[in-house]
């Protein structure tokens, strides 16, 4: 799967739940709701990483596998905001590794 395909892969999905949520509630996720979810997503991810670099207390263990769980929610929510905007993800991801290189690497 390329980026590309994940990131309409989770567009699809999100246009689905998107869909339900709004018959539940009434009103379905705006830009402004995704941002939010995103840091709401990196929040997870940093909590997480404090754990295993043991800056948590210990019966809050954190794993490997909440990891992988919190950085795919929080991708899932970049490939959405992205495919919202029309932006190929894909073509800006490779070029912000050219850019890596070219900046660190001579
Ligand atoms: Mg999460």
């Amino acid at each position: 799967m390329t980026l590309r395909d994940a990131q309409h892969l989770c567009w699809k999905n999100f246009r689905k739940i998107n869909d339900v949520l709004d018959k539940q509630r009434g009103n379905g996720w705006t830009p402004f709701v995704m941002v939010t979810d995103l840091l709401e997503e990196a929040g997870e991810v940093a909590s997480v990483v404090k754990g295993l670099e043991g800056f948590e207390p210990s019966e809050k263990l954190k794993t490997k596998e909440m990891l992988a769980i919190e950085l795919s929610d929080l991708l899932y929510l970049i490939f959405v905001l992205a495919e919202h905007y029309g932006i190929n993800l894909e073509e800006a991801f490779m070029e912000t590794v050219n850019d890596y290189i070219l900046r660190f690497i001579k």
